[in-house]
């Protein structure tokens, strides 16, 4: 099932995600319906905030840059298989020089800004089955999984741009809490005025 994407301005974006266990209400329907909802926004990453629930569980699937030219054919490579689920992660640690990308975000739509950030990783997680998983990573697969952790610390990639860019897509962010934005999939902006999660 599509779940909508909530919008920028919603507070749910800006809760730190609790831990989950694996007895957590129907969470292989709630892992099935994200995948869904990522590929039906054309995203590489999306975290359970994105869909409404402050838990620390996000899903990356780099396939879509596997054909840039631009990147070395080892990378392509690994971003051609690199899908996968991430619950109660931990970035442990962020080393190597700050390299810059220009990141989107299926919250954020028509918003594209460069973003620095660290070149290496190392992430602890449970998969899917809750085994144990230590991964470290380079490249714009720690890209991908960067942005998606900050989601579940309550973080966007907006919230990393100088004070100058931050001004300059002000009234941007501002229309897009008001839902005046048309992406072609379906999201859920914030009205304060019915209570929601
Ligand atoms: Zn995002």
């Amino acid at each position: 099932m599509i779940l909508p994407i909530i919008a920028y301005g919603t507070p749910v974006l800006r809760k730190v995600g609790v831990e989950i266990d694996a007895d957590y209400t129907d969470l292989k329907g709630l892992i099935e319906n994200m995948w869904e909802t990522m590929e039906n926004a054309h995203g590489v990453g999306l975290a359970a905030p994105q869909i409404g629930k402050a838990i620390r569980l996000f899903i990356v699937d780099t396939l879509p840059f596997a054909d840039d030219d631009e990147l070395d054919e080892k990378e392509r490579n690994f971003l051609g298989d690199f899908r996968k689920v991430f619950i109660n992660a931990k970035i442990t640690s962020e080393t190597g020089d700050e390299w810059v990308f220009n990141e989107g975000c299926l919250s954020i739509p028509e918003v594209r800004e460069d973003v620095f950030r660290n070149e290496y990783i190392v992430i602890e997680y449970l998969d899917e089955n809750f085994k144990k998983q230590t991964l470290k990573l380079d490249g714009l697969a720690a890209r991908v999984v960067q942005h998606e952790y900050d989601h579940i610390e309550g973080i966007l990639f907006t919230d990393k741009l100088s004070s100058l860019k931050k001004r300059l897509i002000k009234k941007k962010l501002d229309n897009i809490s008001k839902g005046k934005v048309n992406p072609d999939y379906r999201m859920r902006f914030y009205n304060p005025k019915k209570k929601t999660s």
